[in-house]
Formats: structure tokens, C-alpha cells, sequence
């Protein structure tokens, strides 16, 4: 019987333990997540981060103003959103590929974007070019 309690509690305390470990993991693999580096501010060159709202730079709280929305009017007009991946391309190479965005007449075209600083003022704007 005394066996049996030893043994008893000995598994209890190993599924604690176990189940913990899977919480502590659950969160470091979350917060990673939410803090993973999309690329490099072509403003400052800090890290772009996402966000709840969009992809921008971590170096806002000095002022840096790169941001790409997630709700962006421009892309919201061809039925596109940023994603992680377009964001990322924007950032390493300068522009994105993407695919399956909406004409006015409602046809899919593909297309590669620009996300670049105005010269006369802070603000991005998008250009668009299409491969001939
Ligand atoms: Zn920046």
C-alpha cells in the first residue's frame, strides 16, 4: 500500500511537471511569434516587427514612421492585405511579387508592388509594376 502512494504520487508529480514544461513552451513559442523580425526598416534600419495592426518598425518610440498597414486603402482596393511574406520580400529585396489582386472591373492580375517614401513628404506610397 505504502508502495503503491509512493508510486501514485511519483506520477502525479511527473504529469505536473510535464504539462508545466508544455505551458512554459507554449509561451516562449507565442511571444516568439509576435516578436519575429520580418525584416529591416528601409527608413532606419532597425527591425520591422508585426503587430495587431501591421508590419512596422520597432524604432517608432524614436520616431521612425514605417508602417505597412494591414487594413492598407491601396491594397483594400484590389481586395489585398499585406502579408507576412509580401512584407518580407518588400523588405529584402525592394518589392513583392503578388499574386491574385483585384482590377476595378474585377478581373485577378498579377503584379509587383513598391512600398516607397515619398521625396516630399514622410509618407510610403505604393507603385506598381507589372513584368513584361
Ligand atoms: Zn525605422
Amino acid at each position: 500500500e505504502f508502495l503503491q502512494l509512493i508510486f501514485d504520487f511519483t506520477t502525479k508529480a511527473v504529469e505536473t511537471i510535464k504539462s508545466e514544461k508544455e505551458v512554459t513552451i507554449n509561451e516562449v513559442a507565442s511571444q516568439r511569434k509576435s516578436n519575429e523580425i520580418i525584416g529591416k526598416c528601409p527608413v532606419c534600419g532597425h527591425a520591422v516587427i508585426e503587430g495587431q495592426k501591421g508590419f512596422g518598425c520597432s524604432n517608432w518610440k524614436n520616431g521612425c514612421k514605417f508602417v505597412i498597414w494591414k487594413n492598407d486603402k491601396f491594397l483594400a482596393t484590389m481586395k489585398k492585405k499585406p502579408t507576412k511574406t509580401m512584407v518580407k520580400a518588400l523588405l529584402k529585396n525592394g518589392i513583392a511579387p503578388v499574386k491574385g489582386l483585384t482590377s476595378k472591373k474585377g478581373n485577378k492580375f498579377d503584379a509587383n508592388l513598391r512600398y516607397e517614401k515619398n521625396a516630399d513628404n514622410e509618407y510610403f506610397s505604393w507603385k506598381m509594376e507589372f513584368d513584361k
